[in-house]
Protein backbone atom coordinates (compact mmCIF):
# COMPACT_ATOMS: atom_id res chain seq x y z
CA UNK A 1 0.00 0.00 0.00
CA UNK A 2 1.57 3.62 -0.70
CA UNK A 3 1.95 5.51 2.03
CA UNK A 4 0.91 9.59 2.86
CA UNK A 5 2.24 11.59 5.27
CA UNK A 6 0.16 14.94 6.29
CA UNK A 7 2.75 17.91 7.98
CA UNK A 8 0.23 20.12 10.17
CA UNK A 9 2.34 23.57 12.19
CA UNK A 10 0.72 24.18 15.23
CA UNK A 11 1.29 27.08 17.26
CA UNK A 12 -1.21 27.57 20.30
CA UNK A 13 -4.44 26.21 18.43
CA UNK A 14 -6.48 24.54 21.79
CA UNK A 15 -9.65 25.71 20.01
CA UNK A 16 -9.41 24.11 17.03
CA UNK A 17 -7.30 21.14 17.50
CA UNK A 18 -10.06 18.25 18.06
CA UNK A 19 -11.91 19.35 14.68
CA UNK A 20 -8.45 19.29 12.98
CA UNK A 21 -8.28 16.03 14.36
CA UNK A 22 -11.67 14.85 13.86
CA UNK A 23 -11.46 15.75 10.08
CA UNK A 24 -8.00 15.07 9.20
CA UNK A 25 -8.59 12.02 10.28
CA UNK A 26 -12.10 10.83 8.46
CA UNK A 27 -10.60 12.40 4.81
CA UNK A 28 -7.32 10.28 4.92
CA UNK A 29 -9.14 6.99 6.45
CA UNK A 30 -11.43 7.10 3.76
CA UNK A 31 -8.00 7.36 0.80
CA UNK A 32 -6.57 3.79 0.04
CA UNK A 33 -3.18 4.79 1.90
CA UNK A 34 -1.34 3.51 5.35
CA UNK A 35 -1.38 7.65 6.64
CA UNK A 36 0.89 9.30 9.10
CA UNK A 37 0.03 12.60 10.59
CA UNK A 38 2.91 15.21 11.89
CA UNK A 39 1.69 17.70 13.93
CA UNK A 40 4.56 19.92 14.43
CA UNK A 41 3.98 22.25 17.75
CA UNK A 42 5.84 24.99 17.03
CA UNK A 43 6.52 25.84 21.01
CA UNK A 44 2.62 26.47 21.66
CA UNK A 45 1.96 28.09 25.47
CA UNK A 46 -1.53 26.89 25.49
CA UNK A 47 -2.75 23.19 25.80
CA UNK A 48 -2.10 22.46 23.18
CA UNK A 49 1.22 20.14 23.41
CA UNK A 50 -1.16 18.28 25.63
CA UNK A 51 -3.77 17.60 23.30
CA UNK A 52 -1.33 16.77 20.29
CA UNK A 53 0.74 14.16 23.16
CA UNK A 54 -3.40 12.76 23.56
CA UNK A 55 -3.70 12.14 19.92
CA UNK A 56 -0.22 10.00 19.43
CA UNK A 57 -0.82 8.17 23.15
CA UNK A 58 -3.87 6.30 21.87
CA UNK A 59 -2.50 6.14 17.99
CA UNK A 60 0.78 5.07 16.43
CA UNK A 61 -0.18 6.72 13.37
CA UNK A 62 0.14 10.08 15.02
CA UNK A 63 3.47 11.62 15.16
CA UNK A 64 4.22 14.89 17.11
CA UNK A 65 7.31 17.28 16.51
CA UNK A 66 7.67 19.56 19.64
CA UNK A 67 10.15 22.35 19.15
CA UNK A 68 11.39 23.50 21.46
CA UNK A 69 10.13 27.14 21.35
CA UNK A 70 8.58 28.92 18.69
CA UNK A 71 10.25 29.01 15.63
CA UNK A 72 8.03 30.67 12.81
CA UNK A 73 5.95 29.04 10.25
CA UNK A 74 7.80 28.25 7.64
CA UNK A 75 10.78 26.23 10.38
CA UNK A 76 7.70 24.57 11.81
CA UNK A 77 6.74 23.03 8.31
CA UNK A 78 10.55 22.63 7.38
CA UNK A 79 10.73 19.88 10.87
CA UNK A 80 7.66 18.51 9.40
CA UNK A 81 8.45 17.68 6.40
CA UNK A 82 12.17 16.67 7.79
CA UNK A 83 10.12 13.88 9.57
CA UNK A 84 8.21 12.26 7.07
CA UNK A 85 9.09 8.97 5.33
CA UNK A 86 6.16 8.40 3.04
CA UNK A 87 5.66 8.34 -0.79
CA UNK A 88 3.74 11.37 -0.59
CA UNK A 89 3.83 14.31 1.66
CA UNK A 90 0.44 16.61 2.14
CA UNK A 91 0.75 20.15 3.93
CA UNK A 92 -1.55 22.28 5.34
CA UNK A 93 -2.26 24.85 7.98
CA UNK A 94 -3.61 23.84 11.33
CA UNK A 95 -6.20 26.37 11.54
CA UNK A 96 -8.71 24.65 9.02
CA UNK A 97 -8.61 27.46 6.69
CA UNK A 98 -6.95 24.40 4.39
CA UNK A 99 -10.22 22.39 4.47
CA UNK A 100 -8.84 18.36 4.83
CA UNK A 101 -11.80 17.64 2.36
CA UNK A 102 -9.17 18.83 -0.22
CA UNK A 103 -6.71 16.89 -0.12
CA UNK A 104 -8.45 13.71 -2.00
CA UNK A 105 -8.39 15.84 -5.10
CA UNK A 106 -4.63 16.65 -4.60
CA UNK A 107 -4.19 13.02 -4.09
CA UNK A 108 -5.93 12.53 -7.43
CA UNK A 109 -3.35 14.89 -9.23
CA UNK A 110 -0.45 13.07 -7.98
CA UNK A 111 -1.81 9.36 -9.21
CA UNK A 112 -2.03 11.60 -12.51
CA UNK A 113 1.61 11.62 -12.14
CA UNK A 114 2.63 15.13 -11.08
CA UNK A 115 5.57 15.76 -8.71
CA UNK A 116 3.57 18.83 -6.90
CA UNK A 117 0.10 19.64 -6.54
CA UNK A 118 -0.52 23.26 -5.17
CA UNK A 119 -4.04 24.29 -3.99
CA UNK A 120 -4.51 27.99 -4.96
CA UNK A 121 -6.52 29.93 -3.22
CA UNK A 122 -9.76 30.84 -5.26
CA UNK A 123 -11.22 33.07 -2.81
CA UNK A 124 -10.06 34.34 0.56
CA UNK A 125 -12.11 35.13 3.28
CA UNK A 126 -10.38 37.83 5.02
CA UNK A 127 -10.42 41.40 5.84
CA UNK A 128 -9.81 43.49 2.48
CA UNK A 129 -6.44 44.57 3.76
CA UNK A 130 -4.64 41.39 4.31
CA UNK A 131 -6.14 40.01 0.81
CA UNK A 132 -5.28 43.44 -1.14
CA UNK A 133 -1.14 43.06 0.73
CA UNK A 134 -1.48 39.08 0.17
CA UNK A 135 -2.61 39.54 -3.65
CA UNK A 136 0.17 42.51 -4.16
CA UNK A 137 2.76 40.35 -2.40
CA UNK A 138 2.60 37.13 -4.81
CA UNK A 139 2.41 39.71 -7.46
CA UNK A 140 5.70 41.55 -6.43
CA UNK A 141 6.88 38.18 -5.77
CA UNK A 142 6.39 36.41 -9.16
CA UNK A 143 7.99 39.98 -10.69
CA UNK A 144 11.38 39.82 -9.01
CA UNK A 145 11.62 36.10 -8.33
CA UNK A 146 14.20 34.19 -10.96
CA UNK A 147 12.02 30.84 -9.95
CA UNK A 148 8.24 30.87 -11.34
CA UNK A 149 6.40 30.71 -7.95
CA UNK A 150 2.83 30.55 -8.44
CA UNK A 151 0.18 33.29 -7.37
CA UNK A 152 -2.13 32.60 -4.43
CA UNK A 153 -0.43 29.16 -3.73
CA UNK A 154 0.58 29.01 0.19
CA UNK A 155 1.45 26.32 2.33
CA UNK A 156 -1.66 24.03 1.21
CA UNK A 157 -0.03 21.43 -1.04
CA UNK A 158 1.04 17.56 -1.98
CA UNK A 159 4.85 16.78 -2.65
CA UNK A 160 5.49 13.66 -4.38
CA UNK A 161 8.42 12.21 -1.52
CA UNK A 162 11.28 12.83 -4.37
CA UNK A 163 10.45 16.93 -4.06
CA UNK A 164 10.23 16.39 -0.18
CA UNK A 165 13.81 14.33 -0.21
CA UNK A 166 14.95 17.76 -2.29
CA UNK A 167 13.45 20.06 0.08
CA UNK A 168 14.86 18.71 2.88
CA UNK A 169 18.41 18.36 1.74
CA UNK A 170 18.73 22.21 1.03
CA UNK A 171 20.49 24.15 3.78
CA UNK A 172 19.20 27.47 3.88
CA UNK A 173 18.08 28.85 7.24
CA UNK A 174 15.49 31.33 5.46
CA UNK A 175 12.76 29.07 4.41
CA UNK A 176 9.88 30.38 2.69
CA UNK A 177 8.20 26.38 1.77
CA UNK A 178 6.21 27.53 -1.07
CA UNK A 179 9.11 29.30 -2.87
CA UNK A 180 11.78 26.05 -2.42
CA UNK A 181 8.74 23.92 -3.71
CA UNK A 182 8.32 25.89 -6.57
CA UNK A 183 12.14 25.79 -7.28
CA UNK A 184 12.84 21.95 -7.39
CA UNK A 185 10.46 22.13 -10.19
CA UNK A 186 9.17 18.83 -12.17
CA UNK A 187 5.75 18.28 -13.05
CA UNK A 188 3.78 20.77 -11.08
CA UNK A 189 -0.15 21.71 -11.06
CA UNK A 190 -2.33 23.79 -9.55
CA UNK A 191 -5.53 22.87 -8.05
CA UNK A 192 -8.14 25.73 -7.27
CA UNK A 193 -10.05 25.61 -3.93
CA UNK A 194 -12.22 27.76 -1.95
CA UNK A 195 -10.00 28.76 1.76
CA UNK A 196 -12.55 28.86 4.38
CA UNK A 197 -12.13 31.27 7.03
CA UNK A 198 -10.24 30.48 10.64
CA UNK A 199 -11.80 28.09 12.74
CA UNK A 200 -11.87 30.37 15.54
CA UNK A 201 -9.40 32.55 17.01
CA UNK A 202 -6.85 35.53 15.50
CA UNK A 203 -4.02 34.59 12.52
CA UNK A 204 -1.14 33.33 14.94
CA UNK A 205 1.01 34.47 12.11
CA UNK A 206 0.97 38.28 13.27
CA UNK A 207 1.69 41.07 10.72
CA UNK A 208 5.63 41.61 12.26
CA UNK A 209 5.95 37.45 11.37
CA UNK A 210 3.71 38.40 8.11
CA UNK A 211 6.65 41.04 7.08
CA UNK A 212 8.81 39.21 7.95
CA UNK A 213 8.33 36.12 5.92
CA UNK A 214 7.89 38.03 2.98
CA UNK A 215 10.94 40.08 2.88
CA UNK A 216 12.87 36.72 3.50
CA UNK A 217 10.84 35.46 0.04
CA UNK A 218 12.01 38.41 -1.41
CA UNK A 219 15.60 38.40 -0.70
CA UNK A 220 15.94 34.74 -0.46
CA UNK A 221 14.41 34.22 -4.14
CA UNK A 222 15.75 37.52 -5.64
CA UNK A 223 18.25 39.48 -6.95
CA UNK A 224 17.03 42.02 -8.38
CA UNK A 225 17.23 44.13 -5.53
CA UNK A 226 20.86 44.46 -5.41
CA UNK A 227 20.33 45.21 -9.01
CA UNK A 228 18.11 47.91 -8.57
CA UNK A 229 21.16 49.72 -6.68
CA UNK A 230 23.41 49.50 -9.25
CA UNK A 231 21.35 50.75 -12.00
CA UNK A 232 20.31 53.54 -9.61
CA UNK A 233 23.92 54.21 -9.18
CA UNK A 234 24.64 54.55 -13.12
CA UNK A 235 21.58 56.65 -13.04
CA UNK A 236 22.46 58.90 -10.39
CA UNK A 237 26.20 58.85 -12.03
CA UNK A 238 25.65 59.94 -15.47
CA UNK A 239 23.19 63.17 -14.07
CA UNK A 240 25.72 64.30 -11.63
CA UNK A 241 28.06 64.14 -14.65
CA UNK A 242 25.50 66.12 -16.64
CA UNK A 243 25.66 68.70 -13.91
CA UNK A 244 29.00 68.92 -13.92
CA UNK A 245 29.43 69.60 -17.22
CA UNK A 246 26.89 72.46 -16.51
CA UNK A 247 28.57 73.97 -14.17
CA UNK A 248 32.14 73.85 -15.94
CA UNK A 249 30.32 75.88 -18.49
CA UNK A 250 29.32 78.34 -16.73
CA UNK A 251 32.53 78.45 -15.01
CA UNK A 252 34.17 78.58 -17.72
CA UNK A 253 32.76 80.14 -20.90
CA UNK A 254 29.68 81.89 -20.12
CA UNK A 255 31.03 82.82 -16.52
CA UNK A 256 28.12 83.01 -14.17
CA UNK A 257 29.23 80.65 -12.07
CA UNK A 258 26.81 81.24 -9.24
CA UNK A 259 25.13 78.29 -7.87
CA UNK A 260 22.36 78.37 -5.27
CA UNK A 261 22.41 77.04 -1.66
CA UNK A 262 19.23 75.11 -2.33
CA UNK A 263 20.41 73.35 -5.43
CA UNK A 264 23.42 72.23 -3.17
CA UNK A 265 21.44 70.74 -0.54
CA UNK A 266 19.07 69.24 -2.32
CA UNK A 267 21.31 66.88 -4.54
CA UNK A 268 23.69 66.10 -1.08
CA UNK A 269 20.56 65.16 0.45
CA UNK A 270 19.44 63.06 -2.64
CA UNK A 271 22.37 61.45 -3.07
CA UNK A 272 22.51 60.53 0.61
CA UNK A 273 19.56 59.07 0.51
CA UNK A 274 20.14 57.08 -2.34
CA UNK A 275 23.36 55.98 -0.67
CA UNK A 276 21.46 54.49 2.39
CA UNK A 277 19.07 52.66 0.13
CA UNK A 278 21.50 51.12 -1.47
CA UNK A 279 23.86 50.61 1.38
CA UNK A 280 20.44 48.76 3.18
CA UNK A 281 19.96 46.67 0.18
CA UNK A 282 23.27 45.49 0.33
CA UNK A 283 22.51 45.31 4.51
CA UNK A 284 19.72 42.47 3.93
CA UNK A 285 21.65 40.34 1.58
CA UNK A 286 24.93 40.78 4.36
CA UNK A 287 22.53 39.74 7.52
CA UNK A 288 20.92 37.04 5.40
CA UNK A 289 24.86 35.29 4.59
CA UNK A 290 25.24 36.07 8.09
CA UNK A 291 22.90 34.11 9.66
CA UNK A 292 23.54 31.25 7.05
CA UNK A 293 27.52 31.73 7.49
CA UNK A 294 26.75 30.64 11.91
CA UNK A 295 25.55 27.47 10.64
CA UNK A 296 22.92 27.04 13.73
CA UNK A 297 20.44 24.45 13.54
CA UNK A 298 17.67 26.32 11.85
CA UNK A 299 15.01 24.82 14.46
CA UNK A 300 15.82 22.83 17.60
CA UNK A 301 13.30 19.70 18.88
CA UNK A 302 12.29 19.45 22.48
CA UNK A 303 10.73 15.88 22.01
CA UNK A 304 9.04 14.10 19.28
CA UNK A 305 6.17 11.46 20.11
CA UNK A 306 5.59 8.71 17.60
CA UNK A 307 8.28 8.87 14.86
CA UNK A 308 10.67 6.70 13.54
CA UNK A 309 14.22 6.22 15.44
CA UNK A 310 15.53 6.18 11.63
CA UNK A 311 13.77 9.83 11.03
CA UNK A 312 14.98 10.93 14.35
CA UNK A 313 18.25 9.58 14.37
CA UNK A 314 19.60 12.91 12.03
CA UNK A 315 18.18 15.29 14.30
CA UNK A 316 18.55 14.87 18.23
CA UNK A 317 15.83 16.23 20.33
CA UNK A 318 16.94 17.91 23.83
CA UNK A 319 14.32 15.11 25.72
CA UNK A 320 14.98 12.54 22.84
CA UNK A 321 15.34 9.56 25.16
CA UNK A 322 12.17 9.32 26.91
CA UNK A 323 10.04 9.33 23.92
CA UNK A 324 11.40 7.00 21.48
CA UNK A 325 9.15 4.54 19.92
N1 LIG B 1 1.81 28.81 12.95
C1 LIG B 1 2.98 28.25 13.44
N2 LIG B 1 3.91 29.08 14.01
C2 LIG B 1 3.75 30.42 14.10
C3 LIG B 1 2.56 30.99 13.58
C4 LIG B 1 1.61 30.15 13.00
O1 LIG B 1 3.16 27.04 13.38
O2 LIG B 1 4.62 31.09 14.64
C5 LIG B 1 0.78 27.92 12.37
C6 LIG B 1 -0.62 28.16 12.88
O3 LIG B 1 -0.88 27.43 14.06
C7 LIG B 1 -1.47 27.66 11.73
C8 LIG B 1 -0.63 27.98 10.51
O4 LIG B 1 0.70 28.18 10.99
O5 LIG B 1 -1.65 26.26 11.79
C9 LIG B 1 -1.14 29.22 9.81
O6 LIG B 1 -1.14 30.29 10.70
P1 LIG B 1 -2.16 31.50 10.58
O7 LIG B 1 -3.54 30.98 10.41
O8 LIG B 1 -1.92 32.43 11.70
O9 LIG B 1 -1.61 32.15 9.26
P2 LIG B 1 -2.41 32.89 8.09
O10 LIG B 1 -3.74 32.21 7.93
O11 LIG B 1 -2.51 34.29 8.56
O12 LIG B 1 -1.49 32.72 6.93
MG1 LIG C 1 -4.78 30.98 8.89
Amino acid sequence: MKTLDAVVPVYNEEAILPELHRRLTDTLSDLPYAWRVIYVDDGSRDRSPEMLAGFADGDQRVGVVHLSRNFGQQLAISAGLAMTSADVVVLLDGDLQDPPEVIPMLIGKWEEGYDVVYAVKRDRKEALPKRLLFSLFYRILRRLSNVDIPADAGNFSLMDRAVVDVINTMPERDRYVSGLRAYVGGKQIGVEFERAPRYAGQPRQSPLKLMRMATDAFFAFSELPLRFATILGFVVSGVAFLVLLNVLYQKLISGAAILGWASTMTSILFLGGIQLIAVGVIGEYIGRIYNEAKGRPAWVVGRYRNLPTGAVESRKALHEERDRV
